[in-house]
């Protein structure tokens, strides 16, 4: 026994200095099995699985294997198998691991729910969350807080907002893990603005954000482009020494692009000198594309080259994508031919682990003509906030599995600090009637500026009047018209799409700058829309 103990010290040892190797937990395995004590040593058994399962050196199968040679399995010996299996590749077997445990009637405890629970958060399994927490509720482990924050963090990743807030408001006891899962829930499920409501909670109750809870802010503010929210932020980041953390100063950037300032955002790339981390480089490119300056994209994409910094799948898409919001053609041209050149650029996606990653990189290579860099900035948010490669792949495998509806487009602005959201057609507005007449008089004004509008737009099989109605209320007009009525004179309006702008509503704002003689900046999913005097800035490149 005292031989067993040393051991065990000896590979938790060994595991902290992470030289310990699968054959030194064979051997220790060996050895209980040859003594005698493997059915019976029932917490060093424990300790052995846990090694096998949990540790860098193990192997999940083979701590499957082992667990399947116990007699009598505790509930300790389960839980160190459903917890390896939770944070390994395949989370989901922890969830049958569970099923199985509490169909044969196997003592189930708070952490086996912990470990589940984490489970079904990666593998965004919601109804399974549901199922386990009414399994928590009825064994009384609701009373337990980290159980509580698990719970209210599995709600909130797999987008049930509702519930997290509910256990949120119920929680007797919250920590700082409860407050960042719901911000960042908020902010990741479309609900920008009340994750910027709940972090400003948080300083009124003398809670102190820290990196988690600002990467949540942040990411709300660029939804929003709510420039001032986003700045007051970074205020405080700097005021608490939190852009000491790369992945936060990579968020500061990506929000200050996003709300239109890509100088701002330049600023603080340099501030990170020697710190850049190749998110850094791509998130920066990134801005410098969607504001249409591709000079500018192209010249830091060659000096990550010279720097030698590797440029990954990511910074040659930035790149393209920027030459193909510049109308700099040639440019991404020849782009295209260096990177054909380099096998290396889908290699680079092999070392985050992902197939479907590098498979997703050469399709949207191909797809570059079509001009489908919305998705391609989509998904680089997830990736640049979290930076969680491995994560992107399982996220869209569960999208795709539960059919996900097309998402509805809709539009923001900001008006005297209050963010109004517009649907198409919307007639929820409380000024809704001021805002309608105002589009009848810009429908009026536009078309005696010689304006036909450009009905190929509708899809519907519906009549030429009800095709220009159709066009009339999509959901950036409303929001510009919404401007229009409820700004000074000669500010610039800003709104905000969550898809990419349609052609009819850019050559109507086009107009609309010109005879109304105001800037009006539209960011769309791809980029920023500058129109001024009757142009944009995107020179139709879009
Ligand atoms: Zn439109
Ligand atoms: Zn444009």
């Amino acid at each position: 026994m005292a031989y067993l103990d040393s051991l065990i010290q000896k590979c938790n040892s060994l595991t902290l200095t992470l030289t310990l190797t699968l054959s030194h937990i064979k051997q220790l395995q060996a050895h209980f099995i040859t003594s005698g004590h493997f059915q019976f040593c029932t917490s060093h058994r424990t300790k052995l699985l846990e090694l096998c399962s949990i540790s860098p050196a193990g192997d999940l199968s083979h701590a499957t294997r082992i667990f399947h040679q116990i007699q009598n399995p505790s509930t300790n010996d389960w839980n160190a198998v459903v917890r390896g299996l939770a944070s390994g590749p395949e989370p989901t077997k922890a969830i049958s691991w569970y099923r199985t445990m509490s169909r044969y009637s196997h003592r189930v405890d708070a952490l086996t729910c912990s470990f589940t629970l984490k489970a079904c958060a990666r593998a965004l399994a919601c109804s399974e969350a549901i199922q386990i927490h009414s399994q928590v509720l009825r064994f009384g482990f609701d009373a337990d807080v980290l159980l509580q924050t698990t719970l209210l963090d599995v709600y909130a990743k797999v987008g049930n907002l509702d519930s997290a807030e509910k256990l949120f408001d119920e929680m007797s006891v919250r920590d700082i893990a409860s407050w960042n899962a719901l911000v960042s829930g908020l902010a990741q499920g479309s609900r920008p603005s009340e994750a910027i409501a709940l972090f400003k909670r948080m300083g009124v109750e003398g809670w102190k954000p820290n990196e988690v809870t600002v990467l949540g802010a942040l990411s709300a503010c660029s939804q929003l482009g709510a420039l001032k929210e986003g700045e007051k932020i970074h205020g405080y980041i700097m005021e608490q020494k939190l852009d000491m953390n790369v992945q936060v100063c990579n968020a500061v950037i990506d929000m200050y692009g996003k709300c239109g300032f890509a100088d701002k955002a330049y600023r603080v790339f340099e501030n990170m000198g020697g710190r850049k981390s190749l998110v850094t480089w791509n998130t920066m490119i990134m801005a410098f594309g969607m504001h249409g300056d591709g000079a500018k994209a192209l010249e830091l994409f060659e000096q990550m080259g010279i720097t030698g910094v590797h440029r990954d799948a990511v910074s040659y898409l930035a790149a393209l994508c920027a030459c193909n919001h510049a109308g700099l053609v040639e440019d991404g041209v020849r782009l295209f031919d260096s990177m054909a050149g380099s096998g290396s650029l889908l290699g680079s996606c092999k070392t985050y682990g992902n197939v479907e990653m590098a498979e997703f990189a050469s399709r949207k290579l191909l797809e570059m003509g079509s001009k489908s860099c919305g998705d391609f900035v989509l998904l680089s948010n997830v990736y640049a906030a979290r930076e969680r490669w491995n994560d992107v792949g399982r996220v869209r495998e569960a999208m795709k599995s539960r059919d996900v509806k097309k998402i509805p487009g809709f539009s923001y602005i900001e008006v005297d600090g209050v963010i109004h959201k517009f649907i198409n057609g919307d007639q929820s507005h409380a000024n809704w009637c001021e805002i309608y007449s105002k589009l009848d008089e810009i429908k009026f004004q536009v078309k005696a500026y010689g304006y036909v509008a450009e009905t190929n737009f509708v899809l519907h099989d519906i009549g030429q009047e009800e095709k220009e109605n159709a066009l009339c209320y999509h959901s950036e007009k409303l929001a510009v018209a919404f401007g229009l009525i409820s700004t000074s004179e000669g500010t610039p309006i800003q709104v905000i799409k969550n898809l990419r702008i349609c052609g009819d509503c850019h050559a109507v704002i086009k107009i609309i700058s010109k005879i109304y003689d105001r800037e009006i900046i539209v960011r769309d999913r791809a980029r920023f829309h500058r129109f001024k005097e009757g142009l944009c800035s995107c020179r139709d490149y879009w």
